[in-house]
C-alpha cells in the first residue's frame, strides 16, 4: 500500500532529525579544524561550504515534512552570481561526465551583482542542470547561459532532451509533481518532484521568478531564471568575520553522543576561556550540579534516562539555578517541542547543528557575563 502524505511527511521529519545529529558533528569538527596551514585552509573552505549544503539540504526536508515549503528560509547578502555559477557546476562535473554530457557555458565576464542566498541560488542551479542532465540522452549537449538582459541577472538552463508536453508545463513546479510521459517516468531516477518547487520558491524568494518553456515532447526544454541585480558597492559592507569571545562562564553541556560531548567542549573554546563539564544523562547532570553552579546549561533534549524538558523541570526547582540560563540544542525542529521547552523553563531553543556562530548567537542572545565579571557591558571583547 502506498504511503498516505501524513504518513511521508512524518517519515521525512524522523530522517531530519536523525540527519541532524551526525551533521552536527561534521559542523563542529569543520568549525574547529586549523586554518593555519593555508591548503588546510581551503579543505576547510570546501568541507564547510558542502556541510552547510547539506544543513539546508536537511532544513528543507523539514520544510516539507512540515508542509511549509512556501516559507523557505532565504538568506540574502552581497553575491557574484559568476562565484555560484561556477562552484555548482564544479559540484556537478561528475554528473555530467557520467552520461558523458558537454556543458556549454557562455557566462558574463562583467560582474553580475545580486542579493542572494549563496547556497539557494547554487541549489536552484544545481536542480536545473541535474534535470537538464537527467531527462535528456548520454552524449548530448546542455547550454547554460549566464548574462544581464533587461536589466535583470538571467541564468539560463537549456537541454536536447524529451522535452515537456504544453499540459505539463503549468504544473511542474508544482510540489511533488511529476510528467506522467514515458519517457519523463523512465528518465526520473527515483526524485521527487520537490526541485522545481524549491526552485520556485528560491526565486520568488529573491524577487526573481523562474518560468520554462518547450516546443513539445522530444523538442528540449529550456528553464529561465530572472533576479533583480544590484550595485557592486553593497559587497564592500560585508562585515569581516567575527572573532569576538566572551568573558568567561561556567557551562555545562549534557549530551549523551560521544562526538558531541568532545566537540562542543572545544567550540565552546573557541568563544572564550570557559569552564566547561560534561554530564551524559539526567542523573549525571544532577550530580555535576552538587558542585557545580554553571551560568549556561546546553541540554540536548532526547536523553537516555529522561527527557531534557524533564531535566530542565528539575534544574529549575533547584535553588542554586535560579541564575542558570538553559538553552536547549536539538534535532527536534518542531513548534510544540518549542512550546513545551519554553513552560519547563527553558531560555532558547536551537536547532542542530551545531557551530561556533550559532553558540556565538546563544551567549549574544542571553546577555552572558560569568560569575567573575561585574562589567556593566555585555561581557564582549575583542581578540
Ligand atoms: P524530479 O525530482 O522528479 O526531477 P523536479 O521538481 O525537479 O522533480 O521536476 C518535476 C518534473 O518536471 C520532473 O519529474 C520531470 O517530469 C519534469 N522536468 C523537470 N526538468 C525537466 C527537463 N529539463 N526536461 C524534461 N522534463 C523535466
Amino acid at each position: 500500500m502506498e504511503p498516505s502524505p501524513d504518513e511521508l511527511r512524518r517519515a521525512i521529519a524522523v530522517l531530519a532529525h536523525e540527519l541532524r545529529n551526525p551533521l552536527s558533528v561534521f559542523r563542529a569538527g569543520v568549525d574547529l579544524l586549523s586554518t593555519e596551514d593555508s591548503q588546510q585552509a581551503q579543505i576547510k573552505e570546501v568541507l564547510l561550504r558542502q556541510t552547510m549544503q547539506m544543513t539546508r539540504l536537511v532544513e528543507d526536508l523539514s520544510d516539507i515534512s512540515r508542509a511549509e515549503l512556501n516559507k523557505l528560509r532565504i538568506e540574502r547578502r552581497p553575491l557574484r552570481l559568476q562565484e555560484v555559477v561556477e562552484e555548482t557546476v564544479d559540484g556537478l562535473q561528475h554528473v555530467l561526465a557520467r552520461r558523458r554530457q558537454r556543458l556549454e557555458m557562455q557566462v558574463s565576464t562583467e560582474p553580475i551583482w545580486i542579493s542572494g542566498d549563496r547556497v539557494r541560488i547554487g541549489q536552484m542551479l544545481s536542480n536545473l542542470l541535474s534535470n537538464a542532465s537527467k531527462y535528456s540522452k548520454a552524449d548530448s549537449q546542455i547550454d547554460l547561459r549566464v548574462e544581464i538582459d533587461r536589466g535583470r541577472a538571467c541564468l539560463r538552463v537549456r537541454d536536447f532532451g524529451i522535452g515537456i508536453a504544453e499540459d505539463d508545463l503549468a504544473r511542474i513546479f508544482d510540489f511533488l509533481s511529476q510528467c506522467e510521459s514515458r519517457e519523463a517516468i523512465e528518465h526520473c531516477e527515483g526524485g521527487l518532484g520537490i526541485g522545481l518547487a524549491l526552485a520556485r520558491q528560491i526565486a520568488g524568494g529573491h524577487d526573481g521568478s523562474i518560468t520554462a518553456h518547450s516546443e513539445g515532447l522530444g523538442k528540449g526544454s529550456e528553464f529561465q531564471v530572472r533576479l533583480p541585480t544590484i550595485s557592486r558597492d553593497a559587497w564592500e559592507s560585508i562585515p569581516e568575520l567575527d572573532n569576538r569571545t566572551f568573558t568567561p562562564c561556567r557551562v555545562l553541556v549534557v549530551d549523551d553522543n560521544r562526538s558531541s560531548q568532545l566537540l562542543l567542549p572545544a567550540l565552546i573554546g573557541r568563544l572564550g576561556d570557559h569552564e566547561v563539564e560534561v554530564a551524559a544523562s539526567g542523573e549525571e547532570t544532577l550530580e555535576v550540579l552538587a558542585a557545580f553552579t554553571p551560568d549556561l546549561i546546553l541540554l540536548d533534549l532526547g536523553l537516555p534516562d529522561m527527557s531534557g524538558i524533564e531535566l530542565a523541570r528539575i534544574v529549575r526547582g533547584m535553588e542554586l539555578m535560579t541564575e542558570t540560563r538553559i538553552v536547549a540544542l536539538t534535532g527536534f525542529d518542531n513548534e510544540d517541542f518549542r512550546e513545551l521547552a519554553a513552560k519547563a523553563g527553558i531560555d532558547a531553543y536551537r536547532v542542530k547543528p551545531v557551530s561556533v556562530e550559532m553558540l556565538r548567537s546563544v551567549f549574544e542572545e542571553l546577555n552572558l557575563r560569568g560569575p567573575t565579571s561585574d562589567s556593566p557591558i555585555a561581557g564582549v571583547s575583542s581578540s
